[in-house]
């Protein structure tokens, strides 16, 4: 059972789907599921389409916000269908299961993250993820019913955990919460307005395209430190 792979539904309209989201993960091994104001819930009907995974949906954490979801994570994932306005890196299902096993070796939090059935995640909830998964589908319609594309990337993940001859890297250094990376993104937007490079009025795409930057390279601990610490410096010297 894998106790590192956190599903995050957010705002799911319909119980049976986030019973049978509970049921596709039971059958691949996960056990985290967390929802985001979730319409209803419990409800008999999530508790029937659960079937032999009832545990999952009895243990469900349930969330005000999508960040606090995913506070504890190294690494958040959005799962869509479609690309956006802005590029952010995007990567197949099955490559996004071989980076998990290689890069973190299941054994660092990680969130993945499901939108609504009708109109899947927003461009905000998009930008605090590192990444985006699609799960490949027919160009003439896509969309994929909301368990079952928790099944399939639970599926891409159980089938590369099963392999044992795929290798994974081995961390020496602690890489940065969700929490703490999103702290650093207040801290920088505030030293930014300060010295007026960035217009909270006017934003532009400025802290999108920054975001974008920090998610690609994995930041730990100590890095996040040293950027926190320059920025306090830069307050000093203001002030
Ligand atoms: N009309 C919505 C569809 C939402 S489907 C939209 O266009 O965004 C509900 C959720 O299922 C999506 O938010 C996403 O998390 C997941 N999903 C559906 N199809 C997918 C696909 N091809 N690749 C990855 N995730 C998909």
């Amino acid at each position: 059972m894998n106790s590192q792979i956190r599903i995050v539904l957010v705002e799911p309209s319909h119980p049976g789907n986030i019973g049978g989201a509970a049921r596709a993960m039971k059958t691949m091994g996960l056990s985290k599921l967390s929802l985001v104001r979730p319409k209803r819930f419990p409800d008999p009907q999530a508790d029937w389409r659960a079937a032999g995974a009832l545990d999952i949906i009895l243990d469900a954490e349930v969330h005000e916000t999508l960040q606090s979801a995913v506070a504890s994570c190294v690494l958040v994932a959005a799962t869509s269908a479609r690309g956006r306005h802005i590029p952010w890196p995007v990567l197949e299902s099955a490559d996004f299961a071989s980076l998990v096993h290689k890069k973190y070796g299941f054994s660092d939090p990680i969130g993945i993250v499901f939108g609504r059935e009708d109109s899947g995640l927003t461009n905000d909830e998009l930008n605090l993820c590192n990444l985006q998964v699609r799960i490949p589908a027919s160009n003439a319609y896509g969309s994929l019913n909301l368990a079952m594309s928790v099944q399939v990337i639970a599926y891409d993940l159980f089938r590369i955990g099963m392999d044992p001859d795929s290798e994974h890297d081995v961390w020496d250094r602690n890489l940065a919460t969700h929490r703490a990376v999103e702290s650093f993104y207040e801290h920088l937007e505030s030293v930014l307005t300060a010295i007026d490079f960035y217009d909270p009025d006017n934003p532009r795409e400025a802290m999108t395209r920054i975001r974008r930057l920090f998610s690609r390279i994995e930041l730990d601990e100590t890095e996040v430190q040293i950027l926190r610490g320059i920025l306090t410096h830069m307050e000093n010297a203001m002030n």
